[in-house]
């Protein structure tokens, strides 16, 4: 395309604006030539260069990507780390046991020894983002070498002179389906130690019943230390290790946030996808959605019930509960969204609209007007087989724990004679016989991996269709009938999963040993299942989806170029992201209007004893009962737990400092609204709100429930300024109007220190 013919073209549309693209997780790096302005007039005082900048300490290095999954921030400069209850949930179930229930009770470290240890956690810091485009996409294959090969050849130089003799780590990676790279330079600290942990009752007050849920009363929050060596150097566990010294720390206000408040919120979000074409979103809203839903209900069945017999169970299956049921709620609550907000309608009509403006124009009729067309054709003929995926999938995300376990045997036994050669057989069988016993020796779950495989099994099989089955199934007739003996007879028989024969055979690989396993029943239906989705499904679902995002990467250029007044903005992919909008309720259905902050009244209008979601721990009802807020509260007797904002975010935002116009904490992000979760798809201004704990509610619980207030001393605390301006007369406690903001924060500024 030239860029004559765009110009022209752009000048004839008369293009509503936002018509595509709309609210946006924005790359740090691009702020100040994109969004500052913007982000200025909604009220932000802090600077572009505070925000993110290479050359001086700024607030993206105070912002942790959180074991690659959650976000975390530094709140002191000894290494305190603030993340969410929930992303910190299988760090404080590993550390809790019967009689040192943290899950059940919290944690507190009274000093650095008491801080705990956990193996293979780690969080990451962005030293720099750099736009690589131009060296991934120049340059020319060599001769022979194919695609993969090419790009995986930039990728290693790109990140060679990237790391330039340091200890850091480069990612590269697409945006917009390849159109655009940037790549990451990374810093990874891996000593990262627990620190405090709130009760669940408090970390995760409401359970399920609350979760994706509006009006919202959960301190969903835990707090973390990096250590470093004493060069202030990433380095693994030592108890030589100090607690690192960061580069940026943020301070933490106390004055509270109102309604129109500007707010933003920095960290990791994993994934949207703006530019799904309706075929998509049809796809996604009628088949993957209720596959998937279908499923985990089925799951949580299973686990929630097995989770009421015993207090060991529960903490057994705590971690568990939660992944599965997070992502159930939220599909329930994306389809409710996209539905009430017609998206299928408004994508398709979008579409029309598209597809008129390319045939106006020869040129890009030419380039673009196959596009749609052929990605309607491409979903029709993936239907089956994104069927069979999706129920295969959470066969094993939600499934039985022992079709995991017994495939980690399939892959090391299928291939022993490779081991045997390379000399490492015996150490392989080594792992396995601790994948073992960690399984057999825990025989209360039989029972419940028993429930799993009959119920998640042979839903699976029912739904997917009949040429995808696996080869052990097929080989026996009438199975789907006979799903419940047959799922007896492997328990019944399968050394995996019923006595300790295996541990011999482990000790002892020989050949006909090995040939023994094979014939197991639970190996065999292991086995057969990941061949039937490996070599039945995957080959044709891969490259169908590879084909989807070749053509999603010219759809996604094209419609830039179709609807050029738009601002565009990369989609989720897990990097880091600023969103900013403001502090405000919402009105998601006709009639109700919810308010933007929860008060502890609420927390005592929830509150059922002992129950397993409302159970509010006795001295936390005491502090209230006594409005005993101390600095926290708003006023003399309020205490705010939660708030919403209009801020883009999605999963792996989960734990981002929300911050206020001075660059100060406010709260962490934590979730959003049940009718917001379709923002993945289609932000909705009217719909989409953040749900973030307010900071002064997670220093409460940390200084005056847990009592431990010798962490709150290494924070920098700003508080309510003890006078304001107006019209250059200071006052006494009177609102700030606003264009007198910038001497207030000079003001505040000289008081916080
Ligand atoms: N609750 C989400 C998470 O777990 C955050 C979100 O999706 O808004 O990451």
């Amino acid at each position: 395309m030239k860029l004559k013919t765009i110009s022209i073209f752009a000048a004839l549309f008369i293009v509503a604006p936002n018509f595509f693209a709309t609210k946006g997780m924005w790359l740090p790096n691009l702020i100040k030539a994109l969004n500052y302005s913007d982000m200025q007039s909604k009220g932000l005082m802090i600077s572009a260069e505070e925000i993110y900048s290479v050359n001086n300490s700024s607030m993206k290095d105070a912002v942790a990507h959180f074991n690659g999954g959650c976000t975390s921030e530094v709140v002191s400069n000894k290494g305190l780390l603030f993340t969410n209850h929930h992303c910190g949930y299988s760090q404080i179930a590993n550390h809790s046991t019967v009689e040192k229930n943290y899950l059940r009770d919290g944690f507190w470290a009274k000093n650095f020894g008491e801080e705990l240890a956990n193996e293979s956690l780690y969080v990451d810091f962005i030293v720099r983002i750099e736009d690589v485009t131009s060296k991934m996409l120049g340059g020319s294959k060599a001769e022979g070498e194919s695609e993969d090969d090419f790009v995986k050849r930039k990728t290693a130089e790109i990140t060679k002179e990237l790391i330039n003799g340091t200890d850091y780590m480069v990612k590269i990676k697409p945006f917009n389906y390849g159109n655009k790279y940037f790549a990451f330079v990374i810093e990874r600290f891996t000593d990262i130690r627990l620190v405090g942990a709130p009760p669940s009752a408090i970390g995760k007050f409401g359970f399920d019943t609350d979760n994706w849920v509006w009006p919202r009363h959960t301190g969903d929050f835990s707090v973390f230390r990096i250590y470093s060596n004493k060069d202030n150097k990433p380095a693994d566990y030592s108890s030589e290790n100090i607690p690192y010294t960061p580069k940026h720390y943020f301070p933490i206000s106390l004055k509270g946030v109102k309604e129109g408040d500007f707010s933003m919120v920095y960290g990791f979000p994993g994934r949207t996808q703006q530019f799904l074409t309706s075929y998509a979103v049809d796809q996604k809203m009628n088949k993957t959605n209720p596959a998937r839903i279908d499923m985990r209900e089925k799951s949580l069945e299973v686990i929630n019930s097995t989770m009421k017999q015993s207090e060991e169970l529960r903490i057994r299956y705590a971690s568990y509960q939660s992944g599965v049921s997070n992502a159930w709620k939220k599909w329930k609550g994306e389809n409710f969204g996209l539905e009430k907000e017609n998206a299928l309608a408004k994508k398709i009509e979008k579409e029309r609209i598209y597809t008129e403006r390319i045939n106006e124009n020869e040129e890009l009729k030419k380039q673009f007007g196959l596009l749609l067309p052929s990605l309607k054709t491409l979903y029709k003929e993936n239907e089956s087989y994104q069927k069979a995926f999706d129920y295969y999938i959470e066969m094993i995300y939600s499934g039985p724990k022992s079709l995991r376990y017994i495939n980690n045997f399939v892959s090391v036994i299928e291939n022993a004679e490779k081991y045997r050669l390379a000399g490492s057989l015996y150490a392989e069988m080594e792992k396995l016989k601790k994948n073992y016993q960690d399984f057999i020796d825990y025989p209360a779950q039989l029972e419940f991996e028993k429930r799993m495989w009959k119920s998640l099994y042979s839903t699976a099989m029912n739904h997917v269709g009949k040429e995808f089955h696996p080869d052990n199934l097929l080989a026996q007739s009438n199975y789907l009938t006979n799903m419940d003996k047959i799922i007896d007879d492997m328990f019944e028989k399968s050394m995996f999963l019923s006595d300790k024969k295996l541990l011999n055979y482990l000790n002892n690989p020989t050949e006909k040993n090995l040939k023994k396993i094979k014939k197991d029943k639970g190996y065999t239906m292991v086995k057969s299942f990941y061949d039937a989705l490996r070599g039945k499904v995957i080959p044709t679902y891969y490259s169908n989806e590879d084909k989807i995002t070749e053509l999603m990467k010219e759809y996604s250029k094209s419609i830039q170029i179709v609807f050029p007044t738009e601002k565009y903005w990369y989609d989720a992919n897990s990097t880091l992201r600023v969103s900013f909008g403001q502090i405000e309720g919402s009105a998601p259905r006709d009639g109700m209007r919810y308010t933007h902050k929860t008060t502890a009244e609420g927390i005592m209008a929830k509150y059922i004893p002992n129950n397993d979601e409302f159970d509010v721990p006795e001295k936390l009802i005491s502090l209230i009962n006594n409005k005993d807020y101390g600095r926290y509260s708003e006023g003399d007797s309020i205490l705010v737990i939660c708030f919403t904002g209009s801020n883009h975010t999605t999963g792996g935002n989960s734990g981002s400092p929300v911050i206020n116009a001075n660059g100060e904490l406010i709260g962490i992000n934590f979730d959003r609204s049940w009718e917001s979760t379709m923002s993945d798809v289609m932000f909705s201004e009217k719909l989409c709100r953040n749900i973030t704990v307010d900071i002064r509610y997670v220093l409460f619980v940390i200084d005056k429930y847990a009592g431990a207030s010798h962490l709150i001393e290494e924070m920098k605390l700003v508080e309510t300024p003890k006078f304001t301006i107006k019209k250059d007369k200071i006052v006494g406690g009177i609102e700030l109007p606003i264009q007198n903001s910038g001497v207030l924060k000079s003001l505040e500024k000289q008081m916080s220190k």
